[in-house]
């Protein structure tokens, strides 16, 4: 196989398997489902890679970007689709292509992933085939390593499974010139995130579109400011995120000078003293980012946090302080920056 599968700095931990849901020559392409998807008014196509009947396996959405394939299951994984519809018509070249490539990611995350059908997640029979033996599957989705011999499964074994998978529709997109109540409840979801939609009007202007590009940056989703299913699963789920590891080593001082505006006023505050390395702090931001996205979400879980912990820090402001400077640190670009008054610069 020529393909070789290069792992993205976002976190994943799953693995989606996908059929096209057709078996027309013509859509035996990612080229085609990208434009399908751009004609439809989505940002192209929403699966990362794309298996033709043939076993080429070509790109699809950028693997950095979460992908639009599971409704409410998108964040952390990557999504595979291969071309076909009915069961006897996808190619053991496929399934071969399917197995290198899931291989290959199965490895690069040292066994540390899980593989799943759409089916599992959907009232779906997508992707139609039997993926958990193509793939030799336990029964939590483990692909074993190493894995069986190429050319085990033949189709007819494979093809075990019935059904029509139906292609993905997609439900609401609410985008830049919409009015209405979707778009107050947008507006005021952004809000309460700590992003600056504007006024509370139920119209989608300009401020608003920036917010939603700004919360797309920030959780790795393509940025095309507009609403559809995958970032408004990113807004319902307030996906955790990882503890940069540059992080350990910051400190109020690097925190100021990086342009924090809250390190800053920390540091002007007598307050330098105070170094993240090994300390109380460190553990607190550490617990902060386990539990809560969004700063302004900190409310709740802050509260309780700070009554264990609060004494190691010496106040809370010091701690919360700190967790925005590390999303702001972490969002790293000028466009959140700008978008997201009091959480960043
Ligand atoms: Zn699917």
């Amino acid at each position: 196989m020529s393909f070789i599968f290069t792992k993205p700095n976002r976190p994943v931990s799953r693995v989606f398997i996908h059929c096209s849901a057709s078996d027309n020559p013509e859509h035996d392409n990612a080229a085609t489902m990208d434009r399908l998807h751009r004609e439809r008014g989505w940002s192209g196509i929403g699966y990362h890679l794309f298996i033709r009947k043939s076993a080429l396996v070509e790109d699809g959405r950028d693997l950095e970007k979460v992908p639009a394939a599971q409704g409410g299951n998108n964040t952390r994984t990557i999504a595979i689709c291969l071309h076909g519809l009915a069961v006897d018509k996808f190619t053991q070249e496929q399934f071969d292509a399917l197995r290198d490539l899931c291989d290959q990611i199965n490895r690069a995350y040292q066994g540390n992933v899980t593989f799943h059908g759409h089916c599992e997640v959907a009232n779906k029979t997508c992707p139609v085939f039997d993926y958990r033996n193509v793939l030799g599957l336990d029964m939590k989705g483990r692909m074993p390593m190493p894995m069986r011999p190429m050319g085990w499964v033949n189709t007819t074994e494979a093809a075990a499974g019935t059904g029509i998978g139906t292609p993905d529709v997609p439900i609401g997109l609410v985008k830049f010139g919409d009015r209405g109540p979707k778009v107050r409840v947008l507006q005021q979801e952004l809000k309460e995130l700590g992003y600056q939609p504007g006024a509370i009007d139920g119209i989608f202007g300009k401020l608003l579109r920036d917010a939603v590009m700004a919360l797309q940056a920030d959780h790795d989703l393509v940025t095309d400011g507009k609403v559809g299913p995958v970032t408004a699963e990113a807004i319902a789920a307030q996906a955790v995120r990882a503890l940069a590891p540059e992080r350990t080593a910051a400190s109020l001082l690097s925190l100021a000078g990086n342009g924090s505006r809250i390190a800053t006023a920390s540091v002007s505050n007598g307050l330098a003293g105070l170094t993240l390395t090994g300390g109380g702090v460190l553990a607190l931001v550490n617990e902060l980012s386990g539990k809560v996205d969004e700063v302004n979400a900190i409310a709740g879980p802050l509260a309780g946090i700070l009554s264990t912990h609060g004494p190691l820090v010496g106040g809370g402001t010091i701690a919360v302080g700190l967790f925005v400077a590390w999303q702001s640190w972490r969002s790293g670009s000028a466009r959140v920056q700008d978008h997201r008054s009091g959480k960043t610069l």
